[in-house]
């Protein structure tokens, strides 16, 4: 069930007035927010070396302390980062957060490697790289502030963020509500920080200041080679365009929810959400079939899908970004297609040469093509995914098929008989993360990411046994 829109409204004009309250008496040098990126780099400068001087177990509350004003501004976070930015939906952007506060690993992601031998003792050590300067996407901007900071601060570094400036207001909020947590139990001030308006200009200087040891990008290909091209460590969370691959020992009804839950969430702006169905013929229109009897897809019609693809695709071939992370009933309502509110996500039958199987649409309109076989799936897959290796989904029960999928196509993640969120901890095992580094290989990113080794060695017989 949808939450009641005016019951947002009134959530984001409380915070709004909050928000002016707490700026008039709080001194702006202790929310994190200030004037220019020299300040806020100076400010982390100080800040992560005060950090290290802390004991971990300080560290450990201080992260604890993140964990929880996240989940304590959760709504008010979600609500404004829905009205900010225009995408998403409210119900998700908590789902999101709640994941991001509550399955990003800590310090407890920097175990020590230890060896002992003939010749003593070696220890290696995961040590913070410095400052980090972190480029953040407007699709996540909440979840990816919360993920990356706690990563980033549990491996002992201080962060200046440069959020999307389409999500300034809702960035600078989380950055405030984090640096208050961060304060309050006991950390420097400064440890997480921004300038309060956020540009390309002010990415610049983030990028080329000679004290930011480290930069992180989220986002699309073009910023991603930005700061590879830097001369700087960098990490590249780039964009993706995830398939599912569905072959004739699928359960398929089971696949035909997964596919729904997982295009759908947050109106399909999750980079790792699957964006194009490629279904064996035999099992097409079954898949189809199951698609309805969730209750939550629209099957357009040839002649309803030609026209919403108009409106979503500009004649240049590029995604028209009005419609990115709408809700569906927005999208058809523009082509005069009405649907009850329980409608999630609309889905149509294309040949592989549609733009939508093509381009990274991240809006709730998810193509469905029909292959003879796996092996022509499995072509078509790997081909869509264009090398992003970023995340790719089959729904099978075959697992020599689904191992031969997951090698050809070499995405970071690769999921089986679940949604794509599963992928990222929501519902599967293992740690979230919000910048999935594919593009430079790190993986789901986390504390350990985030730090440089360092080795010490004891010259000494130092064994027990
Ligand atoms: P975007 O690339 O437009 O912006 C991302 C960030 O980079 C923003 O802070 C933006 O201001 C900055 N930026 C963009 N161009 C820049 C430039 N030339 N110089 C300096 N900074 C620049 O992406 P977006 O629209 O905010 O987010 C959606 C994209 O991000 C999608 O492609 C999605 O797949 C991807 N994404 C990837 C991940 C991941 O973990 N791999 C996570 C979330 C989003």
């Amino acid at each position: 069930m949808r939450t009641n829109p005016d019951m947002l409204e009134k959530l984001v004009q409380r915070v709004l007035e909050e928000i002016r309250k707490e700026r008039g008496r709080t001194h702006p040098e202790s929310n994190g927010l200030v004037d220019t990126v020299d300040e806020a780099v100076e400010r982390a400068v100080e800040a992560q070396r005060r950090l290290l001087i802390l004991s971990l177990e300080r560290r450990q509350q201080i992260i604890n302390a993140m964990r929880k004003a996240a989940l304590e501004n959760n709504e008010m976070l979600s609500a404004l980062a829905v009205r900010e930015t225009k995408l998403g939906r409210f119900e998700d952007k908590v789902r999101e957060n709640i994941l991001c506060a509550t399955k990003t690993p800590g310090i407890e992601d920097l175990r020590p490697k230890a060896l002992s031998g003939d010749h003593g003792l070696m220890l290696v050590e995961y040590a913070p790289v410095g400052v980090i300067g972190a480029l953040t996407p407007i699709t996540n901007p909440t979840g990816t502030l919360i993920n990356n900071s706690i990563s980033m601060i549990a491996a002992g570094n201080s962060v200046v963020f440069n959020p999307h400036p389409g999500a300034r207001e809702t960035s600078t909020r989380m950055i405030e509500v984090l640096h208050k947590a961060i304060v309050e139990a006991g950390g420097p001030p400064g440890v997480v920080g921004a300038v309060k308006c956020p540009t390309l200009e002010t990415a610049k200087a983030i990028i080329e200041h000679p004290k930011v040891n480290m930069l992180v990008a989220t986002g699309g290909r073009p910023v991603v080679n930005v700061v590879l091209r830097s001369g700087k460590k960098a990490i590249g969370a780039g964009a993706g365009n995830p398939p599912v691959l569905v072959d004739e020992t699928a359960n398929i009804r089971n696949a035909a929810q997964c596919i729904v839950n997982g295009a759908s969430i947050n109106n399909n702006i999750f980079c790792t959400s699957e964006k194009e169905v490629i279904v064996v013929e035999e099992i097409a229109d079954s898949l189809l079939k199951f698609f309805q009897e969730t209750g939550k897809a629209y099957l357009m019609n040839r002649e309803e899908a030609e026209r919403v693809t108009q409106l979503v695709v500009d004649p240049d071939g590029k995604i028209n970004t009005a419609y990115i992370g709408r809700d569906v009933q927005v999208i058809l309502r523009e082509v005069g297609i009405e649907v009850g509110e329980q409608i999630r996500i609309a889905v149509f039958e294309a040949p592989p040469s549609h733009p939508l199987v093509w381009l990274e649409q991240m809006m709730p309109v998810l193509p469905v093509v029909r292959v003879k076989n796996f092996d022509e799936g499995l072509k078509l897959a790997v081909d869509v995914e264009q090398g992003n290796r970023h995340t790719a989904v089959m729904q099978s029960t075959h697992v020599e098929r689904m191992t031969a999928l997951a090698r050809a196509i070499q995405t970071t993640i690769f999921v089986k008989n679940g949604p794509s969120y599963a992928g990222i901890g929501l519902g599967g095992e293992g740690h979230t993360s919000f910048t999935i580094a594919g593009p430079t290989g790190e993986g789901l990113t986390s504390a350990r990411t985030f730090t440089r080794q360092r080795r010490c060695t004891l010259v000494e017989s130092f064994r027990i046994i």
